[in-house]
């Protein structure tokens, strides 16, 4: 028998799973399909990578029950401290510092980690009776209709939806089923992740250093502890990862010059090629793309799941008013405002990010000029400064 919701969401990562509940708390009938399971939180491991979800978009996390059950296991992020250390010497170093308080009494963010954040979410959905599961299984296909979209699941069933939702990552099979090209850029570069532990105290500041290769970043942790993503250039990171821990250490304590005092390698060290692209629309028939599916950015300047919470804002926010207007879920009018709202300033955040990529992970003279020209423009121009972090902080 097919089974009906009135929205299915193919993906259930971080992105997908906040919609969800936030859907079933307007008290819409959702469906939601992922081939991967999450553990339960208690036996979820902390993992390597985490993200720094920006102040104005914790009451939205906090809305779905997910975020009270990690909040121990994140850190508040007050200042971002970037150092160019390109000089004779370190003590020739540039460095900027922004300071949450220069703008305002709150945090800049909070550094959360991704896979206790998805489990969280995870056992928060299960427990919804308005959130219709379908486990271990992928989405397979789509056939678009008038009135309603059937999804095909790999196991065979069947799901009639009023409206779909694409939040299946990357490789998203809604927007291959609906013709939707991607505008792709490559950068031939590797974000190696790991936790660290060190012997000073961060004191809630995230360090960046700018190297040719790309940004080596400290991020925050409770206690003496921070996660690190380093992107370098793929064929440097294919030799660093064939390092033995000891060395790699080594390598760590070379590139954070000490720093943070005595760095240790507290968890694995992962890696991803890093992806760049963004869809060149945001709806079909009766679906939106959103989170990883509609955009995948480098993780310079921390905008991703950022920008994919503004996606669930903004679609949460046109949903109720069209709802209020008598309209149909999955409308014209409703993908019409979504596409709208959210295509241009996606369009703009991931021209920014990359623009800010090649600046950064860059060793012609012109970029280093220009790098080391910004910090130095930066530390003479306080109210440049406040402008840039108000701009980065709010995401309208
Ligand atoms: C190193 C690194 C650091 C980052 N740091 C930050 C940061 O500081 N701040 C920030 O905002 N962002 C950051 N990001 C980005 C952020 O981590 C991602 O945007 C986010 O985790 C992606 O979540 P998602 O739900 O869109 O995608 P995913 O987590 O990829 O979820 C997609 C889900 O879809 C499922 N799926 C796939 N195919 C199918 C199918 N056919 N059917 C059903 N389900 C399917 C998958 O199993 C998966 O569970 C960082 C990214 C990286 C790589």
């Amino acid at each position: 028998m097919r089974r009906q919701v009135e929205i299915f969401i193919s993906g259930a990562g971080v992105a997908g799973l906040t919609l969800a509940i936030l859907l079933a708390d307007k008290g819409i009938k959702v469906g939601i399909a992922d081939p991967v399971k999450a553990l339960p939180l208690a036996k979820t491991p902390h993992g390597t990578r985490t993200a720094a979800i920006q102040n104005r978009f914790l009451p939205l996390l906090r809305q779905t029950g997910a975020l009270d059950e990690i909040e121990d296991i994140s850190a508040p992020l007050q200042a971002i401290r970037i150092i160019d250390p390109e000089g004779q010497n370190f003590r020739e170093k540039l460095e900027a510092v922004f300071d949450a308080q220069e703008i305002t009494n709150e945090k800049l963010s909070l550094n959360i980690p991704i896979q206790p954040l998805r489990a969280a979410l995870y056992e928060a959905a299960l427990n919804n009776a308005l959130i219709d599961f379908f486990d271990e299984t992928k989405t397979q296909n789509i056939t678009f209709g008038e009135s309603a979209n059937i999804v095909t699941l790999e196991d065979g069933s069947e799901i009639a939806a009023s409206m779909c939702v694409s939040a299946d990552g990357v490789n998203s099979v809604f927007r291959k089923s609906a013709n939707i090209g991607i505008k792709t850029k490559n950068y031939n570069q590797t974000a190696m992740t790991c936790i660290l532990s060190h012997t000073k105290s961060h004191q809630n500041m995230s360090t960046e250093f700018h190297y040719p290769g790309g940004p080596f970043t400290l991020v925050p942790l409770p206690g003496d502890k921070s996660s690190l993503v380093w992107l370098e250039r793929t064929k440097f990171a294919e030799t660093y990862l064939s390092y033995n821990r000891t060395d790699f250490e080594k390598l760590l304590q070379e590139k954070s010059h000490g720093i943070l005092g005595q760095l240790k390698l507290e968890s694995s060290v992962d890696s991803l090629p890093l992806r760049s692209f963004t869809a060149k629309e945001l709806t079909a028939n009766r679906l939106i793309l959103l989170a990883e599916s509609a955009h995948c950015l480098s993780p310079i300047g921390a905008q991703g799941l950022n920008m994919s919470l503004k996606d669930i804002e903004v679609f949460l926010q046109i949903l109720e008013k069209n709802l209020y207007l008598g309209q149909n879920i999955g409308c014209m009018a409703m993908l019409a405002s979504y596409g709208h709202e959210r295509i241009h300033d996606t369009k703009l955040r991931a021209g920014a990010v990359h623009g800010l990529n090649q600046i950064v992970s860059n060793s012609l003279p012109v970029s280093k000029a220009a790098r080391r020209f910004g910090l130095n423009i930066l530390k003479s121009t306080p109210r440049l400064k406040q402008k840039i972090m108000n701009i980065g902080m709010s995401s309208d």
